[in-house]
């Protein structure tokens, strides 16, 4: 059977590599070209909870790839619609990656919530399309209805750390009568933490015993 994101998608997208614009054979395209995708550097096996600044409410943090500018290419991409869906495959690639069984003790994927607002002009969360990747190779469900994003938070690219904590105070809140043990949260990149040290802050003030956070990449300083 061919993956669900093979389906069509070369009609859609034409076989180019976004990165370096060299034309593509194999199909589908899927953003970076061979050469492209052989440039990514992984991250390996480490928890880079320790580099995170904002660690507040996270137990462990696990990345795919070293933050430079083939993956920022691959995550610019995930922002427009008709690209989001290949965060299906990164987000399979990403555990791949990873150490056997890492996440098996977690109980649910978060995908990181958008604003209402901001999820109804965009029409999609390019961090649903990754977790939704993450759940079919590890077989653990997502949740998308346990948290809400309940501030419409201002883009944290302009703020220094100290501004992206305050940006980021409560955020988001908690839904739902049987919560999980243990969240897996999942999002295309994490810089200083702020944001999901907040969202797994609220999920522990509300009883969830153990927060793991997993993202595409992470800026090495
Ligand atoms: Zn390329």
């Amino acid at each position: 059977m061919r993956p669900i994101w093979e389906a069509g998608i070369n009609l859609l997208f034409p076989p180019f590599c976004f990165h370096c614009h060299t034309w593509i054979d194999e199909k589908p395209a899927p953003i970076l070209c061979h050469d492209c995708r052989s440039r990514l550097v992984a991250y390996g096996h480490a928890d880079l909870r320790p580099e995170i600044l904002h660690r507040d409410g996270i137990d462990r943090v696990y990345s795919g790839w070293e933050y430079g500018p083939e993956i920022q290419t691959v995550i610019h991409s995930l922002k427009y619609e008709d690209y989001a869906k290949f965060g299906f495959m990164y987000g399979q690639e990403v555990i791949r990656l990873l150490p056997d069984g890492v996440f098996s003790s977690c109980d649910q994927i978060v995908p990181v919530p958008l604003h209402p607002t901001k999820q109804r002009d965009r029409g999609y969360n390019q961090s649903d399309w990754i977790a939704r990747g993450v759940s079919e190779a590890t077989g653990i469900p997502v949740n998308r209805s346990l948290l809400r994003r309940t501030k419409f938070t201002r883009s944290q690219t302009t703020l220094n750390a100290a501004e992206r904590k305050r940006n980021m105070e409560n955020a988001f809140t908690v839904h739902g009568k049987t919560l999980p043990e243990h969240v897996l949260i999942v999002d295309d990149v994490i810089t200083t933490g702020s944001t999901v040290s907040s969202l797994a802050c609220v999920l522990k003030q509300n009883g969830v015993r153990s927060v793991s956070v997993l993202t595409l990449s992470h800026p090495r300083d």
